[in-house]
């Protein structure tokens, strides 16, 4: 089997024998020293101001958690919407906020800075903004930088989600002037899901104590001082993910961010030269904006996108995935993240299309996809 999805994705083995090992007591003073020693090796992988906090659920979990813990009722939130994940996080800031105002450009698009700005300009009340880095579905990664940039010299709050990038592309939260910065193991990182990571500044610190959100599964002001090993939990971690996450943080650390980073940029370097030479189109209306953990082509003519997926599956063992949201029906996603971010999966994402595709009756130069994706190998 080979699951090249765009998350969760097959753990690393070392990672999933960590997730085997025995559960210790939460108040155990080495399971306290053990869980602050992991909050700081998590803060160097992040290359965060803080230790992060290690949100007890999954990212969708954590973005509830950012939203309601810093968004109150006299903020207004600027809502960047390329996708999926940007248009799902708008929905949970206006169960918090005094207003939402989305900047919405279509899915196989990005935002500009420029929009942003012009955005800022117009509404001087905004206090809080919204950005999705790479919204997964669909494949596009927004400049977050330089947004960060502009929301930063505004004044306000910038909440960012880079679940599916951080680890696999050149982000962090300093790089984008995030307040929160959510993401997760289950991608880039390579463990299984259950937990995810918040970054947060010094000021969104600040912020929080002001909004006083406690004594809530979604309170992150709850886990300020949890991974202090003189502190105990507001409630159970997950110990079994904890174990996880550290062993698939040790993975990252000794790999290197750099060396990380670069193999997720030659699978997806690989796979977008196999899929062009096989006359497959990227969802992403410029390969410039298409991010490197995830490949997302549009579905060809005649086939259809469950039957394609399907028949790679049952004929090859290939897992893929389809869209979601706006691209439901209309791509195929291919994951670069973790362990399938090597540029050998890239011919084996290929062929696996390309032999699906043949046996729903569509011909496509499976050879010419192969030869294209090793000669980008170096
Ligand atoms: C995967 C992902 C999440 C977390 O959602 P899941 O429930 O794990 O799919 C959040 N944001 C983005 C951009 C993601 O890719």
């Amino acid at each position: 089997m080979f699951t090249l999805t765009t998350g969760p994705v097959a753990a690393w083995p070392e990672v999933l024998r960590a997730a085997s090992r025995a559960i210790p007591f939460d108040h155990d003073p080495q399971f306290l020293r053990f869980y602050e020693a992991l909050a700081r090796k998590a803060q160097v992988a992040l290359d965060a101001p803080l230790p992060p906090v290690i949100v007890q659920g999954e990212a969708v979990l954590a973005l509830e958690a950012a939203a309601a813990s810093l968004i109150g009722p006299r903020d207004v939130v600027l809502a960047l919407v390329s996708g999926a994940y940007g248009g799902g996080f708008a929905t949970l800031a206006r169960r918090h906020a005094r207003e939402v105002v989305t900047l919405a450009v279509p899915a196989d698009e990005v935002i500009e800075p420029g929009q942003v700005q012009e955005a800022l300009r117009a509404r001087p009340d905004i206090t809080v903004v919204s950005l999705c880095h790479l919204d997964t579905p669909s494949g596009t990664v927004n400049p977050a930088d330089p947004i960060g940039a502009l929301v930063a010299e505004h004044g306000a709050f910038l909440i960012v989600d880079a679940v599916s990038s951080w680890g696999g592309m050149p982000i962090t939260p300093v790089s984008c002037s995030a307040d929160l910065f959510v993401t997760g193991p289950n991608k880039c990182l390579g463990g299984p899901p259950g937990l995810s990571l918040v970054a947060v500044s010094q000021r969104g610190w600040e912020r929080m104590r002001a909004r006083n959100l406690r004594g809530s599964v979604l309170a992150l002001l709850d886990w300020e001082d949890a991974w202090r090993a003189d502190r105990s939990f507001p409630f159970t971690p997950s110990i079994a993910d904890v174990h996880a996450l550290d062993a698939a943080l040790d993975l990252y650390l000794a790999e290197g961010p750099e060396a990380v980073q670069a193999r997720h940029t030659a699978t997806a370097r690989a796979m977008r030269a196999g899929a062009a030479a096989m006359g497959l189109s990227l969802w992403p209306r410029r390969a410039a904006i298409a991010g490197d953990t995830v490949t997302v082509l549009r579905v060809p003519a005649p086939l259809d996108t469950g039957a394609w997926l399907d028949a790679a599956r049952e004929g090859y063992g290939v897992t893929m995935a389809p869209g979601r949201g706006e691209t439901e029906g209309k791509v195929v996603r291919i994951g670069h993240m973790g362990p399938s971010a090597q540029p050998m999966f890239a011919v084996v994402a290929l062929t696996a299309l390309a032999g699906a595709a043949r046996r729903l009756g569509l011909d496509l130069p499976i050879g010419m996809g192969v030869e294209a994706a090793l000669a980008s190998m170096p």
